[in-house]
């Protein structure tokens, strides 16, 4: 089944001039989608939200939180799309290609690659140890780079293109103070994104990045607890603080960041390549 529907993907790509071709998402057969980092929080609620606008969902994050997976799956079947788990660490090319392959194995031909996974850590650029340095590179960085260039071949090797969605940051345009190596992480996935945009736009390839602002998740709790370490304020009051600089007057919820995963997931944004979109409430103009 899955090899008729690569064929016929192929002969509907190959027997249209090119200029008319689109994306394999302009295309209204099924499409599938990859999300790294999925088990909870921003990765979920695009899992979520691209499986109501019709992929199939390959539900990715690490193994030690495999029951949220499994239930992202779970609510994915129950709104009548496929989805598949695959537990698969990031930061391991190895696993990174295993995941790929076993999302075109049980999905079909991929469509979407949104590397969203993520971590972040408190502290001041002037204690940072080179142990912090790898880690936060090696996920927010290595992480997104090995899903890239992963997919892309993938796309390559499928001739119809694809579109490749990173997981950026306010802080790609400007650091939060108590946040510089996890904002230099950040900046880096921005000028990534516009290196792949460029690369990959003879392939039929976008390459885009989202910059979520402060978003209520697990990794907020986290930055919360962390400042509050420094700065001595009770548990919730860093997060709540920073609504005195959101124009819109309220931090964000996963949806808010995923509606705007599903235009850069969407036909609508064929003609996007190389960008890094705000969705922040208005925190940083640019
Ligand atoms: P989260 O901590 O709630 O979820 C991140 C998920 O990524 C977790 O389930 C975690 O297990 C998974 N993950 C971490 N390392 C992994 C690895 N090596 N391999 C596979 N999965 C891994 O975080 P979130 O708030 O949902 O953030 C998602 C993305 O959005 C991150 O890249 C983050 O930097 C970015 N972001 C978040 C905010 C925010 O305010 N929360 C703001 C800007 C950007």
């Amino acid at each position: 089944m899955a090899l008729l529907r690569s064929k016929l993907r192929l002969s509907i790509a190959s027997s249209a001039p090119l200029w008319q071709r689109g994306f394999a998402t302009s295309k209204t057969l099924s499409k599938s989608a990859v999300v790294t980092g999925s088990g909870q929080g921003i990765g979920k609620a695009i899992a979520l939200r691209l499986a109501r606008d019709g992929f199939d969902i390959c539900v990715n994050d690490l193994e030690v939180n495999s029951s949220m997976v499994n239930n992202v799956v779970a609510e994915i079947q129950s709104l009548g799309r496929k989805a598949i788990p695959v537990f698969a660490d990031v930061t391991r090319l190895p696993q990174v290609e295993a995941m790929v392959e076993a999302s075109v194995e049980g999905l079909g031909p991929l469509d979407v690659i949104v590397a969203n996974a993520g971590i972040a850590q408190v502290q001041w650029g002037m204690d940072a140890q080179e142990s912090d340095l790898q880690r936060l590179f090696e996920v927010n960085f290595y992480g997104v780079l090995y899903s890239d260039q992963v997919a892309a071949r993938q796309f390559i090797k499928q001739g119809s293109g694809g579109k490749i969605i990173n997981a950026a940051s306010i802080v790609s345009f400007r650091p939060f103070l108590m946040l510089p190596i996890y904002s230099a992480t950040k900046a880096a996935v921005r000028s990534l994104t516009q290196s792949l945009a460029m690369e990959l736009a003879k392939d039929k390839i976008t390459v885009n990045a989202y910059a979520p602002g402060v978003v209520d998740s697990h990794m907020w709790d986290t930055i919360d607890e962390g400042m509050g370490h420094i700065n001595g304020r009770p548990k919730g009051q860093n997060f709540k603080d920073t609504v005195n600089s959101i124009t819109l007057g309220r931090t964000s919820v996963p949806e808010d960041v995923a509606k705007m995963v599903s235009f850069l997931a969407s036909a609508d944004s064929d003609y996007v390549t190389g960008q890094t979109m705000m969705a922040d409430g208005g925190m940083v103009f640019s």
